[in-house]
């Protein structure tokens, strides 16, 4: 459903970066955190028609699904998915795909815990970055 919207402003932003620096794109490299929910080939489907509009319109793009990371606002500690795949794996066993984390990914933080601190309190990382870009 956002989609759209992220391919709308990756194709603004580079197509404004190309510009600037007079140079062609050949490649646009993405990178979303794992619980973004979006749907990678309707993003690159999203990017190939907007694109066309644009001055990149020979641009392919390149998504990365990143290790989804987490940061606790009570001890400032850093962690992945990884970290609390044990809190996780019941309600994932209980629930299958159809797990209320897959529907609502920002539930993570009822579900589980800063694994240093015992916090519910922590951030969800949810930017989405170009990390390169091929020329
Ligand atoms: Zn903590």
């Amino acid at each position: 459903m956002h989609e759209w919207a992220i391919a709308m402003s990756v194709v603004s932003s580079v197509e404004k970066w190309s510009m600037e620096k007079n140079l062609g794109v050949k490649k646009v490299f993405l990178s979303i955190p794992s619980l973004s929910m979006l749907e990678v080939e309707v993003l690159i489907e999203a990017f190939n028609t907007i694109k066309k509009e644009s001055k990149i319109r020979d641009a392919e793009l390149e998504v990365r699904v990143r290790d989804q990371n987490f940061k606790c606002r009570s001890c400032g500690n850093v962690f992945t998915m990884k970290d609390i795949r044990d809190q996780l794996d019941p309600i994932l066993r209980d629930y299958g795909e159809e797990n209320p984390l897959h529907i609502v990914p920002s539930l993570i933080t009822a579900f589980a815990k800063c694994p240093k601190c015992g916090s519910h309190d922590f951030d969800v990382d949810s930017s989405i970055r170009v990390e390169g870009i091929e020329v």
